[in-house]
């Protein structure tokens, strides 16, 4: 074939884009089987079973699901802490699945940033708070003025400038939350991961720790996931995603209307997950109302598919 014909036909070939090409985070049919025991009595459990997701960069997202749902793996993973077992996780340039033991410890080090729930692990509780900062920057080898002038700017930042000369037990739980923030943020990482970090603390102290996570992601373009099991975060961030059973099953998103008069109300809409094969789930209230069990009929319409019972079959068989 010549080289005319060939490249005539690449023209016309169907691009193949890579799912998520230009997001920061890209978690592509992601699985993690653990196994628990050995020999006869060993049980697996799919923690992941096929999630997708994708977090562009500046975005701040929430990560809701109920317990036992896969939100930790979900963060251990993108954390470099744990690999899947199986499918695609990228971080920038980063494959999260194809990393070497030392590329895991340069991921951990320049690209993200982790806060913990426990406010204790997140601190070394002999250290102050400018010298928790300052910690990974000591690492990392910079000058000691630069090191003090950065530690004074994120505690300032997320509003813990007071606290700068304390220890950890000398700060409360809010305060502690923010001042491990502000760590996390000492390598400048793209990426900010926090699992669960309100939960030791009271809606008050909460508030002010999603104030200071929303701050950095404004104020510094971080991007953020946060993992919560609160499901009123929703109201918190632009973009709320639901796991349950190890799979993104919905999105809740949020914007703010105005009304051309001055006025403004913030929306917020949920919306199922199409994952890349085609499945949504269809929410168990849906199911339930219309007694949709396993087979149902799906119909193309000019703006949108509809999903009916199978009545003429469920007749059938009465
Ligand atoms: P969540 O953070 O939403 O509570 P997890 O990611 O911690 O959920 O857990 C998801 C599932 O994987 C659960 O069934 C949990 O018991 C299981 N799991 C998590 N970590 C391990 C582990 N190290 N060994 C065995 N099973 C685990």
């Amino acid at each position: 074939m010549s080289e005319t014909t060939l490249r005539g036909l690449e023209a016309r070939a169907p691009r193949r884009v890579e799912f998520g090409r230009d997001a920061l985070v890209v978690c592509d049919n992601l699985v993690r089987i653990y196994q628990t025991g050995t020999g006869p009595g060993a049980v697996e459990v799919q923690a992941l079973q096929g999630l997708d997701l994708l977090v562009d960069a500046g975005e701040m997202v929430a990560v809701v699901g109920a317990s036992g749902s896969g939100k930790s793996t979900l963060l251990a993973v993108l954390s470099g802490i744990d690999a899947p077992t199986a499918g695609r996780v990228r971080v920038g340039p980063w494959d999260l699945a194809a990393m070497t033991a030392a590329e895991r410890v340069a991921y951990r080090r320049s690209m993200v940033g982790f806060v913990w729930q426990q406010t204790a692990r997140n601190l070394v509780p002999y250290l102050t708070a400018a010298q928790n900062v300052t910690l990974p920057l000591n690492l990392a080898g910079h000058p000691r003025r630069r090191r003090r002038t950065r530690a004074t700017e994120l505690l300032d930042l997320v509003g813990v400038g007071h606290c700068a000369a304390r220890r950890p037990r000398e700060m409360s739980g809010g305060e502690q939350q923010r001042v491990a923030i502000a760590v996390a943020l000492a390598n400048a990482p793209r990426l900010l991961l926090a699992d669960e970090p309100t939960g030791e603390l009271d809606t008050a102290t909460s508030q002010e720790v999603f104030d200071a996570l929303r701050t950095v992601n404004r104020t510094l373009a971080t991007t953020v996931v946060v993992v919560t099991h609160d499901a009123a975060v929703s109201g918190q961030v632009e973009r709320t995603v639901a796991i349950r059973d190890g799979r993104t099953s919905s999105e809740v998103l949020r914007r703010t209307e105005h009304d051309g008069e001055g006025g403004s109300a913030v929306v917020a809409e949920e919306y199922a997950v199409m994952d890349r094969a085609g499945r949504v789930q269809v929410p168990r209230e849906y199911r339930e109302a219309l007694e949709l069990t396993r087979r149902v009929r799906l119909a193309l319409e000019s703006e949108q598919v509809t999903i009916r019972p199978d009545r003429d079959r469920s007749g059938e068989r009465s």
